[in-house]
């Protein structure tokens, strides 16, 4: 919990403890806290050894972050964008071995493009579905459907930065194999 609070104090952002989040505007009575403990405690019922089930993991971290981007690094937009467009335009898998490869990819993007900024939609404009939707879901399948339809919308309301990240995107595919090697 600590690492968001500094982040946020690092984005000079003050995090509010009572009513909706003040980022996705979920309805809570302690804001920001309640909506990261409901994101943590939403994806109970998946099972992450199914790798179709794991996918909704990496959406689901991808989703809540660009709904919160005042609690995370700058850099962060770019990686959870990115993994967004490859999982949902480039129709790619994912597991655990692919996301440091993709920030790996990252680091030395970032080192010819310093000063590159994604245009962050507006707190309360980034979704409609929120982590606070997560609890309504009673089975494994009702929870891949919502964080995919969570997944979409915030996708979609960043879709000024898509064009950054679909080259992003095409650059990682082409300099690694994964893309060569495994479609979806
Ligand atoms: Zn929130």
């Amino acid at each position: 919990m600590q690492d968001f609070i500094d982040q946020a104090i690092k984005n000079g952002v003050t995090l509010l403890d009572k009513g909706r989040c003040q980022f996705c505007g979920a309805e809570y009575s302690r804001g920001i806290f309640e909506c990261m403990e409901h994101y943590n405690n939403g994806l109970q019922l998946l099972d992450f050894n199914n790798s179709d089930q794991l996918i909704s993991r990496f959406l689901s971290v991808d989703a809540h972050a660009l709904q919160h981007p005042e609690i995370h690094g700058r850099w962060s937009n770019h990686f959870h964008l990115t993994r967004m467009n490859l999982i949902l335009d480039k129709m790619q898998t994912w597991d655990y071995k692919k996301s440091p490869l993709l920030s790996d990819y990252l680091n030395a993007y970032k080192l010819n493009n310093p000063n590159e900024f994604l245009t962050i939609p507006n707190p309360y404009e980034r979704g409609k579905t929120t982590a606070n939707d997560l609890i309504k879901a009673t089975t494994a399948n009702e929870c891949i459907e919502l964080i995919k339809q969570w997944a979409e919308e915030v996708y979609h309301s960043w879709r000024s930065s898509h064009c950054i990240v679909s080259k992003i995107s095409d650059g990682f595919l082409s300099d690694c194999t994964i893309g060569k090697t495994q479609g979806r």
